[in-house]
């Protein structure tokens, strides 16, 4: 692989290595909450947090944050096991965060104990309003100076089941005058009788983000816990917490999410985007999750190399999707077998062919690859389709194509000629009307003539008929998040477009998910939907950029 420069992260382990921490330890995280798919965003964290690992030695760790029993669901651990699995990465461990609700209990007794935690049975605006502004310093209440001894006892109740939701919260007792307004005493633990996907019933009360997360990365004695620059502000409970439960000292790190254009990149919206059926499933070939990606054709390759060229950065930005649909081109290019499709026919008769077939030689499934890959041997016969686009009926001075009297190139086929067209009532073209020449065949060619175009055809009697899915941008404007009202407003009502079209006879036996390139068309994989009696395909990526801003 290339070489190139470290990335902030990479300088800072390199450092801890030479300096010795952690006896020279990396021991990473991906620590994912269950509520959802994983996008293009966890590829990145994923890349960042397993890559680190690798390249240092070290360990990653695959926990499921799961401390919110509301939205978490089992389907959604399996899933994101699936795709970190498929993106070609291997955890050392397989830990949930919910393991540790006896031992963050016992962190929260500790604290308790010290003075340094207390019950607090406002309401949750009552705390809002006392914690004040980041201008006025919040003010204390009566539940403040409760004792230990009733702290523990109300706690102890708390976990017992005695109160409703809402009723009363554990907070940390830190500095209501702080001007970092996540440390004015924030909360520790919530009561919640909800149901969790892997604790049952065990819990009424659930520690939040801020008192589970750095004591999981702290239990599993996490070296480098990497998050995203939201987290800056958190770092100071992150660290709070530690240092006053004194365990293992892991820090956190924080580096700029992925934004990409036309897209949305946050679970709670995709969910909307599910449930209100605006798209197929999670797995939608239109969706910036793994599993979308993967049924529209994107290889873990090429997302690997996405992520790695995007890099990482301390400062927020937008990165632009043609970048994405660049990594998956230069992948396919050398691996997508090459194949002859017709997305919008009109049928084509070679009036001069004899009747039956001939076999047409292709030498090679993808020209690149050297020494060659096999080759395949398709019918030739006298009615052929090729794309309507391919012949104009005034044709301008340039077009190297089919029209009266112009002559072309059937791939690794003969030159033919058009004599003659058929139109309908309504003036479309229906039939084009063409000889052949006999010696101009491919391979063979003694006819001496030289044609500028070469079009692409199926045999009309051996083709294949398949739906054809061609996908555009899920949103018609950049960044769907940032404009007025709702998100959805902004989907691309042209996102997909459903053709039927005819391919080689050997699409039938391609598998699910395997690239082909139709030539001149662009990268196309059969959909997990498509059968031999009814082929499915799903337009990965145009061969060339064809967006037009
Ligand atoms: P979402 O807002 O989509 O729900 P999240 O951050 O709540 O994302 P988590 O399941 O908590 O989702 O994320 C797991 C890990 O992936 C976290 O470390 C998080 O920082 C990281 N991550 C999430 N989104 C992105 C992104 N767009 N770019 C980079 N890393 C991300
Ligand atoms: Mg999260
Ligand atoms: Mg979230």
């Amino acid at each position: 692989s290339e070489e190139r420069s470290l990335n902030f992260i990479e300088e800072i382990v390199e450092e801890d290595i030479r300096n010795g921490k952690n006896d020279g330890r990396v021991l990473t995280r991906f620590p994912p909450e269950p509520n959802g798919y994983l996008h293009i965003g966890h590829a990145k964290s994923i890349c960042l947090n397993f890559g680190l690992a690798k390249k240092y030695n070290g360990k990653t760790n695959l926990r499921f944050d799961d401390t919110n029993p509301v939205t978490e669901d089992t389907e959604y651990v399996e899933s994101i096991k699936a795709d970190v699995r498929w993106l070609g990465f291997d955890w050392a461990n397989e830990l949930y965060a919910s393991d540790y609700f006896d031992t963050i209990y016992g962190f929260a007794l500790k604290l308790i104990e010290a003075g340094l935690a207390y019950v607090d049975d406002s309401t949750a605006e009552e705390i809002a309003a006392q914690k004040g502004t980041p201008t006025e310093p919040g003010v204390p209440n009566q539940y403040r100076s409760r004792s230990v001894a009733e702290n523990l006892q109300l706690f102890a109740e708390m976990k017992d089941g005695k109160y409703p939701d809402g009723a009363k919260v554990l907070r940390a007792k830190v500095d209501l005058e702080s001007p970092n307004m996540l440390m004015r005493d924030p909360i520790m633990y919530r009561i919640k009788h909800a149901h969790h996907h892997r604790t049952g019933d065990t819990w009424c009360i659930y520690p939040m983000y801020d008192f589970a997360h750095g004591q999981s990365d702290s239990i599993e004695q996490i070296t480098h816990s990497i998050c995203t620059l939201e987290f800056v502000p958190h770092r100071a409970m992150y660290d709070w917490f530690i240092e006053k439960l004194d365990i293992f000292p892991s820090h956190q790190y924080e580096f700029a999410r992925l934004n990409m254009t036309y897209t949305v990149m946050s679970k709670r919206k995709l969910l909307q985007l599910v449930n209100e059926k605006m798209v197929d499933d999670w797995d939608d070939p239109r969706m910036p999750t793994i599993s979308g990606l993967r049924r529209r054709g994107y290889t873990p390759h090429s997302i690997r190399d996405f992520c790695e060229r995007i890099g990482v950065a301390k400062r927020e930005n937008m990165i632009d999707v043609s970048l994405l649909e660049f990594c998956i081109r230069e992948d396919l290019n050398k691996t997508a077998w090459r194949r002859m499709a017709v997305l919008d026919p009109v049928k084509c008769v070679i009036t001069n062919f004899p009747e039956g077939q001939e076999e047409i030689h292709f030498g090679e499934n993808n020209p690149e690859v050297e020494g060659g890959d096999g080759g395949r041997d398709i019918p030739f016969s006298r009615e052929i389709w090729i794309e309507r686009e391919d012949f104009m009926e005034v044709a301008p001075k340039k077009f190297f194509r089919l029209g009266p009297g112009l002559m072309v190139r059937l791939k690794n086929a003969y030159i033919i000629k058009c004599e003659d067209f058929v139109k309908d009532a309504d003036g479309n073209i229906t039939e084009i009307h063409c000889s052949y020449i006999p010696e101009s065949r491919s391979g063979s060619d003694t006819s001496g003539i030289n044609v500028k175009g070469t079009i692409h055809w199926v045999s009309v009697a051996h083709a294949k008929t398949a739906e054809v899915r061609l996908y555009d941008r899920l949103f018609k404007v950049e960044d769907p998040s940032n404009e007025d009202g709702d998100f959805k407003e902004y989907l691309n009502p042209d996102s997909l477009k459903v053709i039927n079209a005819y391919v080689e006879p050997d699409m039938v036996t391609l598998a699910t998910g395997k690239a082909v390139q139709f030539i001149r068309k662009g990268y196309f994989c059969l959909d997990k939907y498509s059968t031999a009696d009814k082929l499915v395909f799903n337009r990965t990526v145009t061969l060339k950029d064809g967006w037009v801003k």
